[in-house]
């Protein structure tokens, strides 16, 4: 075990650490902060910070050397960079698994060999064979670069009578997955996480809204019959059985028009869905990772209000002032300078006490 007092390097600067470093401070645990961004939202809160890139040899070993436990908030951590960290100490989750879910192809194989439902897809490498692929599939799909994707990044929306060559070139990728568009009635997520001994703690599954491929919202607990939420429930806890895992992990579903589920995506992280757990659960996503990679027993994920999240993107963060007067409302800047489009600012949680 890693006591408090103890330091957990991080991978990545963005609001997913910065809310990690925030909830390992409140057990009086250190972050150091492994990212190529000197401004970036999780150093300025942490009292440890690397600034170099993540093929930096020599300064990955200086981190490595200087931290406990290495753990990352983001996948697309090269598989190399990982590797070597974990010569020196312990990486949670383990490197295989970044491996297998920075990658679609292996996410959905992974997948699929564990008999989990997903939608159909095909990998795809050259325009002849997305041709090919959208014969078998069909033409009501979405295209998509198999690794590097996020908030709807390396997505091409596939309709009949597509321009095939010229989808495939615009994808700019030596690799792709077609995947059949999915009718879905929703979206869900379980966000969970597992400890070294195995044992898992799961949070309710939520609903999750999302506008131009980016997450808007989500509403906690998701609407939906409490046998779908165990059955969701049931599927995340055996991924992360079948991953060994040894952090937190969420798993997105679509619910499909006949009540089914088929799991879209994993992240091996803290989630943007998971963000409502910092005010309306008993212990938050960032606080069971901390709790995870330290070898500390897990929280309670009890629910002590439902809740609405919402996400401030780009120039929505201007909403701030009206948020921060607002009763019930819970506020969360990252300390972006920058409200980029489609670049996320921050959050609200709405609180709704229960009666
Ligand atoms: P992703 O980056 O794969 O999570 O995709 C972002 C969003 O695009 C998802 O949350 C869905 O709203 C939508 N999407 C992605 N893949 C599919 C699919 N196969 N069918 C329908 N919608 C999809």
């Amino acid at each position: 075990m890693i006591e408090p007092g103890g330091t957990i390097g991080i991978l990545g600067g963005g609001q997913l650490g910065r809310m990690t470093a925030l909830a390992a401070a409140n057990l009086a645990y250190r972050c150091h902060i492994y990212c190529p961004d000197a401004t970036s939202p999780a150093m300025q809160v942490s009292p440890y910070a690397t600034v170099a890139a993540y093929d930096d040899q020599a300064a990955l070993e200086r981190f490595a050397a200087a931290v406990d436990v290495v753990t990352f908030e983001f996948e697309n951590v090269p598989a190399a960079t990982a590797a070597l960290l974990a010569t020196g100490k312990p990486v949670y989750p383990r490197p295989a698994i970044l491996g297998i879910c920075q990658n679609r192809l292996k996410e959905k194989d992974f997948l699929r060999a564990h008999g989990v439902a997903t939608t159909p897809y095909r990998k795809v490498t050259s325009a002849r064979e997305l041709a090919m692929a959208l014969g078998e599939i069909g033409s009501s799909a979405i295209l998509k670069t198999s690794q590097f994707g996020y908030d709807g990044k390396g997505q091409i929306a596939v309709e009949p009578g597509i321009d095939v060559a010229g989808a495939w070139s615009s994808l700019k990728t030596s690799e792709g997955i077609l995947e059949r568009r999915v009718d879905f009635a929703c979206e869900i997520s379980v966000v969970l996480a597992r400890g070294a001994d195995g044992l898992v703690a799961s949070y309710v599954p939520v609903e999750n809204r999302h506008k131009l491929g980016i997450l808007a919202a989500t509403i906690a607990p998701a609407p939906i019959d409490s046998s779908l939420a165990t059955q969701a429930d049931t599927i995340a806890r055996n991924i992360a059985e079948a991953l060994d895992l040894v952090g937190v992990l969420a798993v997105e579903m679509f619910v499909t028009r006949d009540g089914g589920l088929m799991v879209n995506e994993l992240a091996p992280r803290p989630h943007n869905s998971g963000h409502w757990t910092i005010d309306a659960c008993v212990t938050s996503q960032f606080e069971q990772l901390v709790r995870a990679v330290c070898g500390l027993p897990l929280g309670s994920t009890a629910v002590r209000s439902e809740a609405v999240m919402t996400n401030l993107i780009g120039a929505d963060v201007a909403i701030w002032r009206e948020a921060i007067g607002e009763q019930g409302t819970k506020l969360h800047l990252y300390g972006k300078a920058d409200a980029a489009p489609g670049r996320k600012m921050g959050h609200i949680t709405r609180l709704k006490p229960r009666s």
